[in-house]
């Protein structure tokens, strides 16, 4: 079978190349054409020796995941479907802002950690997307977005946001990472991509030693017992230990600051007392706060905060000296706001029946003055 050359970054086809008995500078040369020019016909690669043209169309491919949909909001963001085979379908995200387009990318289809206020989690986890499966998102999504202007980058920045957890998805994550920062790809800067987690404590540790990119932190609660619930890989590395990692991260991303993203849920975890609380938990870590209104879904069991709540919420954070901002809602119109993305994922773990006939939410509201 042809070896699909979007698997590689820059270190790896250069051994690739040499394999084949090619030199370095070659491999540089076909890592532009994909990346940098959007090509994926070695015929089109005007610069290289006919011999290697032929010797590639023979053992490899430029081969993306096939699109399924392509959706426009009124708002201007743009949804795509991926198939990734075997009846999974991946979501990736366009969202055009003044002067700027963020790309949201997924890193799994479906999603293993099951946090309650999430459609992906909620449909179980199939598996890890391949690097090809990662980069070939931005790929596909350059070129799709670019069709009537081609060779005009419209991505400006790459948030790795969508469905899955992209630190549980590491080994093909970091020559993803690698490409987008590469000059010879797509020569992002390392603040304008960012890698969003949970909080898997060792895989942010690893994270700062092989590409620390800007990174955000889904923290969704104040306490341990809250959070324990919300989003239950809490369990295994708690809130003090996050925070440890967290302010061992910004030693390795020296002037950076950690991205807090909070789900504002109603009368979950949006109390005065919970920012309050919030204010004394990230002390020591340089942050910004961004406060994320509950995107609802079918049988979610949660409300969105109200819009005066939030602002009384933010204005707590505010007056404790944290940047905070308040996300806007995009795309809810084709179902692409954050934790709505919901693709397509054969569920093996059987889930979704299970959280059909399970009442989701009965905390009791202990912490949280509702
Ligand atoms: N798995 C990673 C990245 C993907 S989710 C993570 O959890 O960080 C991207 C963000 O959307 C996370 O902060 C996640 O908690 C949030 N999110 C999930 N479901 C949501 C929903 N229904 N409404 C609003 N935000 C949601
Ligand atoms: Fe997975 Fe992130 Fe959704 Fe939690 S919020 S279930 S980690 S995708």
């Amino acid at each position: 079978m042809a070896v699909n050359l979007l698997d590689f970054d820059a270190e790896s086809l250069t051994a690739w190349f040499a394999q084949q008995g090619e030199k370095p500078f070659r491999a540089r040369q076909v890592l532009r054409w994909i990346h940098r020019f959007g090509e994926g016909d070695f015929n089109a690669m005007s610069d290289l020796a006919r011999s290697l043209r032929e010797k590639l169309l023979t053992i490899a491919a430029v081969s993306p995941a096939p699109t399924l949909s392509d959706k426009l909001s009124a708002d201007g963001t743009r949804k795509f479907l991926f198939d990734v085979g075997n009846g999974n379908a991946v979501e990736t995200v366009f969202i055009p802002e003044e002067g700027r387009g963020t790309l949201c990318v997924s890193s799994q289809a479906g999603c293993a950690l099951d946090c309650t206020f999430c459609s992906t989690g909620r449909q179980g986890f199939n598996r890890n997307l391949t690097t090809a499966e990662i980069i070939g998102q931005l790929w596909q999504a350059n070129r799709l977005l670019s069709i009537n202007a081609p060779g005009e980058r419209v991505i400006s920045n790459v948030v790795m946001m969508g469905m899955g957890e992209p630190l549980a998805n590491f080994d093909h994550l970091i020559p993803a990472l690698r490409l987008m920062l590469d000059d010879n790809a797509y020569g992002l800067s390392r603040r304008r991509v960012t890698v969003s987690t949970s909080g898997i404590v060792p895989a942010i540790d690893r994270l700062a030693e092989a590409c620390p990119v800007a990174l955000a932190v889904s923290l969704h609660a104040p306490t341990d017992g809250l959070r324990d619930r919300l989003v239950p890989i809490n369990r295994k590395y708690p809130l003090a230990e996050l925070m440890a990692a967290c302010q061992r991260y910004l030693v390795h991303a020296p002037r950076d600051f950690i991205t807090f993203e909070y789900v504002m849920l109603d009368g979950v975890n949006d109390s005065d007392a919970d920012a309050r609380a919030l204010l004394h938990l990230v002390r020591d870590v340089p942050c910004k706060f961004n406060l994320i209104p509950f995107n609802p879904f079918p049988a979610s069991g949660f409300r969105c905060s109200t819009a005066e709540r939030m602002r009384r919420f933010a204005a707590i954070l505010l007056e404790g000296g944290l940047v905070v901002t308040t996300r806007k809602t995009r795309g809810d119109d084709i179902d692409a706001a954050c934790g709505q993305l919901a693709g397509q994922v054969l569920d093996r773990s059987r889930r979704v029946q299970r959280a059909a006939t399970i009442p989701v939410r009965n905390f009791s509201m202990s912490g949280t003055a509702a």
